[in-house]
This record gives structure tokens, C-alpha cells and sequence, in this order.
């Protein structure tokens, strides 16, 4: 494992790889990270370049505590991601953060957490979300799930809402009791890397899918949309 110190933007921050991990140097050109000298240059996917300030090889099977805390930290672990790089994306990403457990909370997390960029740096086009799936259990256990994401019209639980009553035969079933909503899960990019955060609900969804929701914050979105939706209390 290499930690790489490297300064992008304004900042200064570091980042862990494998010796193989691929980058992309200034010229465009495929790079290894065992190959990477104090200042070459690298891009990043916002077409950003990096200079390396420092490489060193790190022992990760018998680190120390600061080694550890580092490892731990998401924006550390994260950084590479943050890069254009050969390799596909998706299964590096599940690995490199911890996923939900809930099947239920993977499908919007998962969603959210879909490369924006191919590995040539075009977009991908997937979405960033907020994403949130809605789950319908019905009286003799089969189970029905939706999904969505926010935009103009609604929320991503309104979304995710709508999908599910696509879904269900008899929409008149469904209530806040019998429906469970995800928390939202947002794709966030900082200077330092890539992130999937959770979006709390705003104080219109708290109001119309109450006990559905799994989250219990409340955001301070009021945006007015015109695509509202509801469940009934049971
Ligand atoms: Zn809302």
C-alpha cells in the first residue's frame, strides 16, 4: 500500500492505493501508482491536476495507531476515487466504504454510488440522487419495492413512492404503516473526494409519509414541487 501526499486545488491531503492502481499523468498517459515520482502530476475527474508531494510505503498489516486512524478516515480512503483511473469503478467503490446492511437502504446507496465518470473521464450520466427506495409488504408477505430520486417536481420520497404504487396492483393498501422509506442517499463531491451522504427528509415528506420514513431528522427543505405525494395513515 502507498500513502501519496498531494496538493489539489488549494489543498494538501493524502491519499491510499495499491502499487498497481492506475492513474493518469499530465500527457494523458496510463501510470501505475508504484511508478508515480514527487512531483509528477496527475488528473482528477474534474479535470483538476495534482502534484505528488510525497510517496511512501506503508506496511498495512502491522500498522501503527496513526496509520490506523488514517486508513479509517472516508475522505482518506476515499481520494483515489476522486481520480481518472483504468480500472472499473463499481466494485472498488463498494469495498472501499461500508455499505448499509438493510436491502432496503443498499438500493438507493447503491444508486447514488454509481460512477459518474468512465474511465476516459466522460460522464457516465447516472445520477447523484438524492436516491430513496419504498418497500410494501402485503398481507401474505410478498414484497413490492420503489424507487426514485428528486428533481423538479418532487422529492426523492415522492419519487420513490410513486414508483412503488406503479408497482402495486391495489394503491388503496398502501399506508404509512405498511410502507417503509429509505433514508436518501446523495452522490457529494468535495476538493478532497467522493462521498455518498444521507439527506435528512424535508418537513413536507415528515408530514405526508411520517411513519414510513426510517429517518427521523428533519431537513429544512421547503422547496415548493408540484409533484407532491402522501400516504395515509392507517
Ligand atoms: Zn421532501
Amino acid at each position: 500500500m502507498l500513502e501519496i501526499k498531494y496538493t489539489i486545488d488549494d489543498i494538501t491531503t493524502l491519499m491510499y492505493v495499491d502499487q498497481v492502481h492506475i492513474f493518469s499523468n499530465f500527457n494523458k498517459q496510463w501510470v501505475t501508482a508504484a511508478s508515480l515520482k514527487t512531483g509528477d502530476k496527475i488528473i482528477a475527474r474534474n479535470g483538476s491536476q495534482a502534484s505528488i508531494l510525497r510517496i511512501v510505503e506503508v506496511d498495512t498489516r502491522k500498522p501503527n495507531a496513526e496509520l490506523v486512524a488514517k486508513l479509517r478516515d472516508v475522505k482518506l480512503s476515499h481520494n483515489h476515487h476522486f481520480f481518472v483511473t483504468q480500472q472499473p469503478q463499481s466494485a472498488l467503490e463498494v469495498s472501499c466504504e461500508q455499505p448499509p446492511n438493510d436491502p432496503l437502504e443498499l438500493i438507493p446507496y447503491q444508486l447514488a454510488n454509481k460512477p459518474s465518470y468512465l474511465p476516459n473521464g466522460e460522464p457516465t450520466g447516472h445520477h447523484s440522487g438524492p436516491w430513496v427506495a419504498a418497500k410494501y409488504v402485503d398481507e401474505v408477505g410478498n414484497e413490492f419495492i420503489g424507487w426514485g430520486r428528486a428533481n423538479d417536481r418532487h422529492c426523492a420520497e415522492d419519487a420513490a413512492v410513486i414508483d412503488l404504487k406503479d408497482k402495486v396492483a391495489d394503491v388503496s393498501l398502501l399506508t404509512q404503516q405498511n410502507v417503509t422509506i429509505s433514508h436518501a442517499y446523495i452522490r457529494k463531491y468535495s476538493k478532497r473526494g467522493r462521498l455518498i451522504n444521507t439527506m435528512s427528509p424535508c418537513q413536507y415528506c415528515r408530514d405526508n409519509y411520517g411513519m414510513a420514513l426510517n429517518d427521523s431528522r428533519v431537513g429544512d427543505s421547503n422547496v415548493v414541487k408540484a409533484g407532491r405525494d402522501h400516504l395515509p395513515i392507517a
